[in-house]
């Protein structure tokens, strides 16, 4: 634990040793900029934030769009040894305020489109000193700042961010992530996705205030690569694809929702997307029939899985190359610098083909929840992170997804794992998106119901013609017994479905609901 390399050390070694390369473009701008200008550019907020009174360990709440300032801030916030708290733009201002309070922010950046919202936020949040905003005062800030680099000793085990988990199993919960789990992540993504071989370039379709945003353009930084950034507003795939076009983007990352969006567009017209050598997906489950149409739609790149979530900085298993064909539906194997058992709720580890909790160890594990020692002992327990993913490891130690241990159901005692359903149910012809949640019931406890969104809402689904299709494929308790029809499924920034919000709603859905 002692004086570590920082994230923000590593953009300074880039504008050294290659100060005119290209560092960051903005998609939506055009603005390009090199390691040297933004390292000259961060360097000055850093200043600036130090200025204020920020020191080693404070927090720095940082709420805005996608943009090329936004990501600078990040690094800039981390320069001064301080803990960057990235927070969701498409909160409530209470919600934003409850980021604010728990995480005892002292200074917030915004841009122009959040101003407001952080103003509400702050009348909730009195300890915060100081907004700074990204198309209002920051070039003044930056103009008026001291430009010189002071190298700044932080202890690699110090929190580097602080990232609220996005809610879908309830209240936020701020993980603190490490440099080290962060520089360990970079080093085990580069290791796994064979290094960038070439000049890389960078995308995430994800929105940065989101672990997949944050941490997707380490192994890029890493690499003295450039990153793409995409707006992170209403996701357009004609939009997405023409970045990747123009950009000679090499390795890219979508969530399943993004995916099916871009693959219904790519053979629309003629493209040039020789330069893309990996297709990254994750965050959220993908139907076999979704990973089938991706390899058929980038035959020259490789698809590549990532599993994981926000505590573990956040990728733990991939798969990739052959097995993405070989093993599709499976989510691979662990990365380096973790460990990874399936275990039962005694923490027995279970036989393979047997469902069990994923549970973790190691390097890339956060050191905790901020300010939640109950919650951070109970996730914890035995000495792992216990994740709440179910699994099931096939003989060759690949792993598949199998449910989220809260959204699992119980019906008549038999337990149903809502992605294996999920996955049938998406293969009929007149199901565009579905979801699986329970709902009560009088004889069997809970009961299946599946909400679906048809292909072609003149002609949606019968349950009759549904419970047929499962019975072909699935054991007899797991079809659904009950149907409801909707124009969307809700989701959240990553494309997961919200099933707490469907359960919320059960009740309604459940009326309109066939039998
Ligand atoms: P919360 O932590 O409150 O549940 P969240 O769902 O947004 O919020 P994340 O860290 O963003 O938390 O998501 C992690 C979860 O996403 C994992 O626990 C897993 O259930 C799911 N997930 C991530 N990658 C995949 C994948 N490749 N396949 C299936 N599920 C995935």
């Amino acid at each position: 634990t002692g004086r570590g390399m920082t994230l923000s050390d590593i953009l300074a070694r880039w504008a050294r040793v290659t100060p005119e390369a290209e560092f960051v473009v903005d998609a939506t701008t055009g603005e390009r900029r090199t390691y040297a200008r933004s390292h000259d550019r961060i360097t000055r907020l850093a200043t600036t934030l130090a200025g204020e009174g920020v020191e080693p360990g404070d927090r720095v709440a940082v709420l805005g769009l996608n943009g090329v300032d936004l990501l600078e801030s990040y690094i800039a916030v981390l320069r001064t040894g301080a803990i960057c708290v990235p927070v969701n733009f498409r909160l409530a201002a209470q919600e934003v305020a409850y980021a604010l309070v728990d995480s005892g922010a002292v200074v917030a950046v915004a841009d122009t489109a959040t101003a407001d919202l952080m103003a509400a936020a702050r009348d909730g949040a009195p300890a915060v000193r100081r907004t700074i905003t990204i198309g209002g005062d920051l070039e003044d800030v930056l103009a008026a700042a001291d430009p010189t680099y002071r190298e700044l000793a932080v202890p690699d085990d110090a929190t580097a961010f602080i990232m609220y988990t996005s809610g879908t199993t309830g209240a936020p919960k701020g993980a603190m992530l490490t440099h080290r789990n962060l520089y360990l992540h970079a080093f085990s993504s580069t290791m796994h996705l064979g290094g960038p071989g070439g000049p890389s370039v960078w995308l995430s379709g994800t929105p940065l205030f989101h672990i997949a945003g944050v941490a997707g353009f380490l192994p890029s930084l890493f690499a003295g690569g450039t990153t793409v950034i995409p707006p992170s507003g209403g996701f357009d795939p004609e939009e997405a694809l023409t970045v990747l076009e123009r950009e000679r983007v090499t390795s890219c990352f979508f969530v399943p929702a993004q995916w099916a969006a871009i693959c219904e567009r790519v053979g629309a017209r003629e493209r040039d997307l020789s330069a893309l050598r990996k297709c990254g997906w994750g965050a959220a489950p993908a139907s076999t029939g979704l990973l089938r149409t991706l390899s058929a739609s980038f035959p020259d790149a490789e698809i590549v899985s990532s599993f994981g979530q926000t505590e573990c900085s956040p990728v733990t298993t991939t798969l990739r190359g052959q097995d993405a064909v070989r093993k599709i539906g499976s989510v691979g194997t662990p990365m380096i610098n973790v460990e990874v058992r399936v275990v039962d709720d005694d923490m027995n580890d279970v036989a393979p083909g047997e469902v069990g909790e994923i549970v973790y160890r190691g390097p890339l594990v956060m050191s905790g929840y901020w300010n939640k020692p109950a919650e951070t002992a109970e996730a914890f327990r035995g000495g792992w992170f216990h994740s709440g993913d179910l699994v099931r490891q096939d003989p060759e130690g690949y792993y598949y997804v199998v449910d989220r241990k809260k959204d699992m159901i119980i019906s008549g005692g038999e337990n149903i794992y809502c992605a294996e359903v999920e996955n049938v149910l998406a293969a009929h012809p007149q199901v565009a998106d579905v979801a699986l949640i329970g709902v009560a019931d009088e004889r069997w406890g809970e009961t299946p119901l599946a909400v679906v969104v048809p292909a072609d809402p003149a002609d949606p689904p019968t349950l009759a013609a549904l419970e047929e299709h499962c019975l072909a494929h699935l054991a007899r308790y797991k079809r659904p017994r009950r149907l409801a029809v909707v124009d969307a499924l809700p989701r959240n920034a990553t494309g997961k479905v919200q099933k707490t919000v469907l359960r919320e709603r059960a009740d309604a859905l459940s009326e309109t609901a066939g039998r």
